[in-house]
């Protein structure tokens, strides 16, 4: 989806932070627009990554990938490798599921971003993705951020749950000073004091982050949030603060997912996001605009 009215709303600062020489902010320096494939994050557009938490079998990621590419995502989403809390949970197909993704991107023409737990793996998912995905647990993983560093493809490097916005910031810093300066932030819940929804969103924190850094600036609502009647107004709330995008689980059918099915969104649910986002600068007039006398 492409929104040209909705640039980050970022201005030039006056001085740079010294900690972030690579991925900080300079004065007179325009933000940094990453592109997966040929989609663009950190201009004006605003882009959406959507698809399932798991590749589950061939079947389902190829109807998954249609369903989302003819609603309007982007960018595919889907893990092959699993980080789950629990080793007894659904780890992933591993590279066989890299490739059923592959192949449905392809089908659909649009590229994808998967997630890679170790740098042992990049070499070998490297031929197969568009983008790697670092997920919230491996924010710190040293050695893959090196291993990130040295390769040419984009990183979607998640926020961990427990990090500040500085801490992530520096994670990003590892990456570039390896190498590598194609790196899009995504903050994807924190753990604060409040358990009604599975994390607490931080778009604060992200807003800091698009402020202090030149990188662009996505939020993941789905594991944010956790509910999925909650996560198409958070979705409005990134696409009104100015972020760059998003990136949203949708299931076919969310009910026999082997992995966060109760957060994804219905392809119908995520139809229904779409188009609140493409009306939403003409769905809320200010109150007190409109009812001012001329
Ligand atoms: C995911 O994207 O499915 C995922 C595991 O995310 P996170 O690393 O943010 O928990
Ligand atoms: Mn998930």
């Amino acid at each position: 989806m492409r929104n040209p009215e909705s640039g980050p709303a970022c201005t030039a600062i006056a001085t740079a932070d010294p900690r972030f020489p690579k991925v900080g902010r300079r004065p007179g320096v325009e933000s940094h627009v990453v592109h997966i494939g040929d989609v663009p994050f950190g201009g004006k557009g605003f882009a959406v990554i959507a698809g399932p938490c798991a590749v589950e079998s061939a079947t389902m990621i190829h109807d998954a990938a249609q369903r989302v590419a003819t609603l309007g995502a982007d960018v595919l989403r889907g893990g092959a490798f699993k980080p789950r809390t629990s080793p007894y949970s659904f780890q992933g197909l591993g590279l066989d599921g890299l490739s059923m993704m592959r192949e449905a991107a392809d089908a659909q023409g649009i590229p994808l971003v998967t997630e890679v737990l170790s740098p042992e793996l990049v070499e070998a998912m490297d031929p197969h993705v568009d983008a790697f995905q670092v997920g919230a647990r491996n924010m710190q993983n040293m050695a893959l951020l090196q291993a990130l560093g040295e390769t040419d493809k984009p990183v979607l490097l998640k926020r961990n749950f427990g990090a500040t916005a500085t801490e992530w910031l520096l994670a990003a810093e590892h990456i570039a000073t390896a190498g590598n300066d194609r790196i899009i932030l995504c903050e994807r819940g924190i753990r604060s004091f409040g358990d009604e929804t599975r994390f607490t969103l931080d778009i604060a924190g992200a807003l800091w982050a698009q402020d202090r850094s030149r990188l662009p600036v996505i939020i993941d609502p789905s594991h944010a949030i956790g509910l999925p009647a909650l996560i198409p107004r958070a979705a409005a709330a990134t696409l009104a603060a100015g972020l760059d995008g998003l990136i949203v689980e949708v299931h076919p059918t969310p009910a026999d997912a082997l992995c966060d099915g109760s957060q994804a969104l219905t392809p119908d649910q995520f139809d229904a996001m779409m188009a609140d986002l493409e009306t939403l600068a003409a769905r809320r007039p200010l109150i007190a605009r409109e009812n001012r006398q001329p």
